[in-house]
């Protein structure tokens, strides 16, 4: 009965759930309810029905990549992580979730626990491993708890632990709680951070799927990666790859906020257009703005003007506009919002959070922003968008980890699709969108 009254709502209506399918209509604190819609079916298929070989063969076959941000094809991953070797191998789940208004991964994990822990089941069974960490920011206290609750039951049910489902398959499951810096969400820190080390990227190769957990292969992916697994196990890579684009099979979880009449947790088919998600989904702009743009990809992205809105939400569409999908946050934008303040906004977060190990990323964060807050405040010179460009492009290019090698994004799409917004600025010291203070505007 819920689910007929939430078909009729246009916000639910052009969503296609799989990963968060059972969100708000299964109690996540019990597992009888899990198992009543179907849950921990796709580890007994594969346990025993299918060969590990067989169940990476159909995550390729999904054409599934990873929902973290990076977009690594899934199948291959595991593919590396079974073919590497050693006499260990851990199975990682990324929730340390980061950006500035994203909540999928906390949604899914608080929602949903035991489609997380079943993906990494079905994981260590194809890469043949026998233990696994979930890393959860320690600001989801509800998540950490209903996680530890989930893994509590599927060990009295025998789904976790010795001889699982009376099979040789054993696994054994922790929960590692972060401490609150972003750049933990970065897999090789994540896994220095679980070794109980200062957290810091370091240099890869070797890639963690040969070195990674303790220098053993580890096979990391996101939550909501993990959430994906059972259903495309139960129903066929085949029936996944059914959604979506060529190049980007299946839905993506987002969360829609800014100046959206719907605002919260969408998961939509790859290849829908901007426009369909901004306006069918998210009801179009709130109140008398006009739409004038949309932030993907969180602090790692790019801005998307009008002019593109009938992009496809897709991995490779978004790169070619200067942004990119990253881990699912989409923020909308209207005419009253100062573009260089909203740049401002993003990088000012991205510097925060830099962990300052290499100079290009500690230190041309740092003059990108200082001559951002001068723009803002009225004091911008000629020549501060050319630096502006000429450092975020140096950032990009030299920095050490993807923070620092996305950090610019916001400034530099920004910059070239409203670069007269930027000029106002300094040359007038006007705001066009009336959205600075300190110039006068309001
Ligand atoms: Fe640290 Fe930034 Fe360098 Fe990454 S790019 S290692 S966050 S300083």
């Amino acid at each position: 009965m819920v689910c007929r009254r939430k078909k009729d709502m246009p916000f639910y209506r052009y969503q296609t759930r799989i990963a968060m399918k059972d969100l708000g209509e299964i109690n996540p604190m019990d597992i009888e309810d899990y198992i009543a819609v179907g849950g921990y079916l796709a580890l007994a298929k594969a346990l025993t029905e299918m060969h590990p070989e067989e169940v990476i063969e159909e995550v390729k076959k999904s054409g599934l990549r990873g929902r973290g941000g990076a977009g690594f094809p899934t199948g291959r991953k595991w593919e590396g992580a079974r073919r590497a070797p050693g006499e260990k191998k851990y199975v990682i789940c990324n929730g340390d979730e980061g950006d500035p208004g994203a909540f999928m991964d906390r949604s899914i994990m608080e929602g949903n626990p035991h489609s997380v822990l079943e993906g990494m089941l079905i994981c260590a069974y194809a890469i043949g491993s026998d233990e696994g960490y979930i890393y959860v920011r320690a600001e989801y206290p509800l998540a950490v708890k209903r996680l530890e609750l989930a893994i509590e039951q599927a060990k009295e049910r025998g789904l976790l632990g010795e001889r699982i489902l009376g099979t040789n398959f054993n696994f054994d499951l922790h929960v590692k709680k972060g401490a609150g810096a972003f750049i933990c969400g970065e897999s090789t820190t994540l896994m220095i951070s679980i070794e109980g080390k200062r957290p810091a990227p370091r240099v890869t190769p070797p890639r963690s799927v040969e070195q990674g957990l303790w220098g053993m292969p580890t096979c990391l992916n996101n939550v909501e990666t993990f959430a994906n697994i059972p259903a495309i196990i139960l129903n066929g890579g085949d029936w996944y790859a059914q959604y979506g684009t060529e190049g980007s099979k299946g839905t993506k979880a987002f969360c829609i906020t800014g100046k959206t009449r719907n605002t919260g947790l969408i998961e939509v088919p790859m290849g829908m257009t901007l426009k369909e998600v901004v306006f069918k989904v998210g009801g179009g702009v709130m109140g008398e703005g006009k739409f004038k743009a949309v932030q993907t990809g969180g602090p790692s992205g790019g801005c998307i003007p009008d002019a593109y809105i009938d992009a496809s939400v897709d991995f490779e569409s978004l790169t070619r506009l200067g942004s990119m999908m990253g881990s699912g946050g989409m923020v909308v934008v209207d005419d009253r919002t100062c573009m260089v303040d909203f740049a401002r906004f993003f990088l000012s977060f991205t510097q925060r959070e830099s962990c300052g190990k290499c100079p290009p990323c500690r230190i041309g964060t740092y003059e990108m922003l200082q001559i951002l807050d001068r723009i803002v405040a009225g004091k911008g010179e000629e020549g501060d968008i050319e630096r502006l460009e000429a450092i975020g492009r140096m950032v990009k290019k030299t920095s050490l980890c993807g923070l620092g090698q996305s950090a610019p994004n916001p400034v530099l799409s920004t910059i070239k699709y409203f670069r007269a917004e930027y000029e106002a600025h300094i040359r007038q010291k006007h705001c066009p969108a009336g959205a600075c203070t300190s110039l006068g505007n309001y």
